[in-house]
């Protein structure tokens, strides 16, 4: 895939900036249906030129001034991967009651828990 690298030489270390859109591959969280999902990858990492003690002001992905790219791209991609993946935002699921996919199939069953509460109020009344 095209990434964009930008290295910058500030007076005090090293900037790497890594830009690129991940294409994610997989099931839809409600309906299990494929979905295909654009994520656009926005990195930035910082390399001390004298470093000392301190880990956050040196990079773990230079190693023997080195860029793991590889490693880099695929953290990245871990930390912006959303909670769900969704084929749309809209997905309307799966049937609770049945199973079908809601999206080719919109429909709604009659709820048993309601027929029974006025059943039992029709009974009521006729005992009155
Ligand atoms: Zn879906
Ligand atoms: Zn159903």
């Amino acid at each position: 895939m095209p990434a964009e690298l930008v290295i910058t030489k500030a007076s005090t270390g090293t900037v790497f900036e890594l830009g690129f859109t991940a294409g994610l591959h997989g099931p839809c969280f409600r309906c299990l249906d494929d979905a295909v999902l654009d994520l656009p990858i926005d990195a930035r990492e910082y390399e001390a030129t004298s470093p000392g003690e301190a880990d956050e002001l040196k990079t773990p992905y230079v190693v023997d001034d080195k860029l793991d790219l590889a490693a880099w791209s695929r953290d990245a991609v871990a930390l912006a991967l959303p909670d769900k993946i969704l084929c749309r935002p809209s997905c309307a699921g799966l049937c609770s009651t049945c199973g079908k996919n809601l999206n080719e199939e919109p429909h709604t069953h009659d709820e048993e828990p309601a027929h029974s509460r006025w059943a039992a109020l029709e009974a009521l009344r006729d005992k009155l």
